[in-house]
């Protein structure tokens, strides 16, 4: 039998009526003769609640770092959300007349490394689930987010982690598809909680939509696209709150099966970010190593690196990374100084920042794209703190309160409400 994927997220599943809701697309599928497997998320706002509760019960280490948490114990916290919806998606089905059963990560199971809050998942045996299928079962119902790691122990795969489960089961069970039913009908061309104009797209290429996941568009998981580029599963996104008809929502694939290549697709923005700058350290062979070491043992996410034009020996080094790590950050270049791994004057930290990006394909053949994002810029009065450029994208810092402005601003100027 045909094998389908179908994920839904957490406001298609917060609460008992819209389970019942995506229950129903669940039965279409199995009526249209398809052995389904569901994963779902845990109900909208739930994972925040546990993540707060985490940090609340956290009381610091005996260093005095406060928040200090065993990751362990954070991954057996919030991957219970999603135990609670899996169980409630196999009532509903069961309720329907569907043979459904709910699948806890470890009891498939879907083994991962041990990197607790973002681990990676290693492999899925079906084993298990096809026993089930060929004994009658009719729908798995997975808990998505969450693994077993070797030490059996419970992980959790970073947040939006769901979306990576489904594509790796897609993968894992050689699906004909893999359905990702979300709150919005596709993928557009920027967040269309921030521009009306947005434009949803009806195909969007691997590697544009692993750069959009990665530059902010969180509608999926950066991981998920990863894994789907790399299995080649055929990846859909569209909304568990409308009747689909075939073409709906938006199928990422492989840029050859894509006919018109837009020059810019799309424009991603990332709100939490924060500019730090090293003054005045040392220009000589060995100190860019010596400073992002300490940072990367820190685990600490650097982005964008500058580093300024050298005078009198000694230079300027920016880098930026999520607000989020901005105190880890601090502590580690501090410890670093004290030991004297290098030295600088001053540290200075921005933590108003904001990532916006323009991605599309066709930048690797047309030249003037980042100058007319410049020049954009300039015109809204814009200052850019920061650039970065690869092949198919190209990314400003700027300040936070000018994000919205400034992704409405390329938005236009790159013709993106209109259809190619
Ligand atoms: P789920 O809970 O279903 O996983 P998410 O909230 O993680 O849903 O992702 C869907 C959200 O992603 C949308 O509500 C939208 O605001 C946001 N989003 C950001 N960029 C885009 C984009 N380019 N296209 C569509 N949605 C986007
Ligand atoms: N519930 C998890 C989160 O909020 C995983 C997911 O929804 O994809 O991040
Ligand atoms: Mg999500």
């Amino acid at each position: 039998m045909p094998r389908l994927v179908m994920k839904f997220g957490g406001t298609s599943v917060a609460d008992i009526d819209r389970i019942r809701n995506a229950a129903r697309k669940v039965k279409q599928e199995v009526e249209n003769g398809y052995e389904v497997t569901v994963v779902v998320s845990a109900m909208s706002g739930e994972t925040n609640k546990l993540v707060g509760w985490v940090s609340g019960a956290a009381q610091g280490d005996t260093a005095g770092t406060p928040g200090f948490y065993d990751a362990r114990e954070y991954d057996a916290i919030v991957s219970s959300g999603e135990l609670v919806t899996s169980g409630l998606m196999a009532i509903v089905l069961q309720e329907m007349g569907i043979n459904a059963r709910s699948w806890q990560g470890w009891q498939v199971p879907v083994n991962t490394t041990s990197d607790h809050g973002a681990a990676r998942i290693e492999s899925i045996p079906t084993d298990n689930l096809d026993a089930k299928f060929t004994e009658g079962m009719q729908v798995a119902v997975v808990a998505g987010f969450q693994g077993l790691s070797a030490d059996g122990r419970v992980t959790t795969l970073g947040r939006g982690g769901s979306d990576t489960t489904a594509v790796a089961f897609a993968a894992a069970q050689n699906a004909e598809r893999c359905d990702i039913y979300t709150d919005v009908d596709g993928i557009y061309t920027t967040d269309p909680r921030i521009t009306g104009k947005a434009r949803r797209l009806k195909k969007i290429a691997f590697e544009e939509m692993l750069e959009m996941a990665s530059l902010g568009a969180k509608v999926l998981q950066t991981r998920s696209v990863e894994l789907a580029m790399r299995n080649n599963v055929r990846l859909r996104v569209l909304s568990s709150f409308e009747e689909n008809t075939d073409n709906a929502g938006t199928l990422v694939c492989s840029e050859e099966d894509i006919m018109e290549s837009n020059v810019v697709t799309g424009v991603a923005c990332s709100r939490d970010e924060a500019k730090l700058t090293l003054i005045s350290v040392a220009d000589r062979p060995g100190v860019a190593a010596a400073i992002f070491t300490p940072l990367a043992e820190a685990g600490v996410i650097v982005d964008m690196i500058v580093q300024n034009i050298s005078e009198e020996g000694r230079t300027d080094m920016t880098f930026s990374c999520p607000v989020s790590d901005v105190p880890r950050a601090e502590k580690a270049l501090m410890d670093a100084k004290a030991r004297g791994d290098f030295n600088f004057r001053e540290l200075d930290k921005d933590v108003n920042v904001a990532k916006v990006s323009i991605i599309g394909i066709g930048m690797r053949s047309h030249a003037g794209v980042a100058q007319k994002m410049f020049k954009n810029l300039a015109d809204d009065g814009v200052n850019i703190k920061v650039i970065t450029t690869s092949e198919i994208k190209v990314s400003v810092l700027v300040d936070r309160k000018y994000m919205e402005l400034t992704v409405q601003s390329l938005h236009d100027a790159f013709e993106l409400e209109r259809s190619t």
